[in-house]
């Protein structure tokens, strides 16, 4: 049994590199990106008018000039007009091109406009106003994203910008989640009285499902041949192997046992934490990675915050996960010598402006629904057995 401070430091010492791949925009989001974006043009690539309205030689009104006879109307999408007449104006349009000759855009809430003639209605007009400048914002050829970058809608619309339809993006691991357990049947399925619906291989893709990975679920029996048949297979179809169940003592958990004769090389069963203490993590000669979590699903849930969520963003390259720390909101006791995760729920206190932490401990590791009261897991050290409220310890949050 190793402490967590270990553990943590051996899943994340066995991070992989999937390699790259293209993504069309609308799958990009979530993906991490594998290249820079540059500026294919100014931005903005012409000199951009920001309000509906007309537009003037400032110099005019500089001189007194207050009615500005029309010209005519440059619209958004048409070619560059010029303006003739000095001391005129043309009308423009939100998104048009600034025209030639003119400087500054009046809105046309600030100006009547009778018989052709605009007749200014505002004082205090200023030169350049209401017209966005060509590449005021990036200039042609500056990066604008960093490869490294998780693609947000913000990413996407940058990218739709330079005329990119595809990203380069890391590729993603495939991935099967596993369940055991002859108790166990489908959700679409009606348990029987001595049954449940297995719910840990859902609850476990859905953190996945946000960075994009697609987990096939699968299940296997309790039975040591099925086990070893069913991982065979697995390992030579996928990246990662997440398993729930069958990793304590049971006279049933197969689980180290068939993947020990499998040759898979345990890095470590067992963490002095509660909950999720039978975690087994191990890794194929040909460095398939195998995450076997204890089957009771706030255990299973933790391991996969803690311990799945960080590999897979160093796997991905990102920056370690800045875990949150939150103020203990209540005073707590907890005697084993573990790392205990205490299940609360978040709260701003508006007096401090910190993030408190109020215990919703529930029944321990088989009661589910109380994650559903809960937002994150406190992660109060082993060395301690009493946490006296105001302290800060760190939060892993999942939601
Ligand atoms: P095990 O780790 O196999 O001893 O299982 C511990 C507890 O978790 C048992 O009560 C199981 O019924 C339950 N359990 C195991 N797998 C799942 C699952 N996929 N969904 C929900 N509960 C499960
Ligand atoms: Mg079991």
């Amino acid at each position: 049994m190793i402490p967590i401070e270990e553990a943590t430091k051996i899943v994340l010492g066995h991070s992989k590199s999937y390699g790259e791949e293209m993504a069309p925009l609308s799958e990009a989001i979530g993906r991490i990106l594998r290249q820079d974006i540059h500026a294919d043009r100014d931005f903005p690539p012409f000199t951009r008018v920001t309000m509906d309205g007309i537009a003037i030689r400032f110099n005019a009104y500089a001189n007194g000039q207050r009615k500005f006879p029309i010209e005519g109307m440059q619209a958004a999408g048409s070619p560059q007009r010029k303006l003739h007449n000095l001391d005129g104006c043309l009308e423009v349009m939100t998104g048009a091109i600034l025209p030639e000759n003119t400087d500054t855009v009046i809105r046309y809430e600030d100006v009547k406009i009778e018989n052709g003639v605009a007749r200014l209605q505002a004082n205090g007009i200023e030169k350049g106003q209401n017209a966005h400048l060509r590449a005021f914002d990036r200039k042609e050829g500056e990066r604008i994203i960093k490869a490294g970058s998780i693609i947000s809608p913000a990413e996407v619309g940058v990218a739709a910008t330079v005329g990119l339809s595809a990203l380069k993006v890391a590729k993603l691991p495939t991935v099967a989640i596993i369940s055991t357990g002859d108790e166990l049947v489908q959700v679409e399925e009606t348990p029987e009285p001595h049954q449940i619906r297995s719910s840990n291989v859902h609850a476990i893709a859905s953190t996945l499902y946000g960075w994009g990975i697609h987990p096939d679920k699968l299940h296997i029996a309790d039975d040591m041949d099925a086990t070893q048949a069913k991982l065979s297979a697995c390992l030579e179809q996928y990246d990662v192997l997440i398993l729930s169940g069958g990793v304590s003592k049971g006279k049933f958990d197969y689980i180290p046992a068939a993947l020990s004769a499998l040759g898979m090389k345990k890095l470590f069963h067992k963490v002095k934490q509660r909950p999720g203490k039978p975690f087994w993590f191990g890794e194929s000669p040909n460095g398939k990675v195998i995450f076997a979590l204890p089957g009771n699903p706030v255990s299973a849930f933790m391991c996969t915050m803690r311990y799945i969520r960080p590999w897979l963003r160093k796997s991905l390259e990102l920056e370690p996960m800045d875990y949150a720390h939150a103020v203990l909101a209540e005073d707590f006791k907890f005697k084993p010598d573990l790392t205990y995760f205490l299940q609360v729920r978040t709260f701003f206190d508006p007096d401090t402006g910190r993030l408190m932490a109020k215990p919703v401990e529930g029944h321990g590791s088989g009661d589910l629904a109380n994650l559903v009261d809960a937002d994150g897991f406190l992660e109060l050290p082993r060395e301690k057995d009493k946490f006296k409220k105001g302290k800060v310890f760190p939060l892993i949050f999942y939601r």
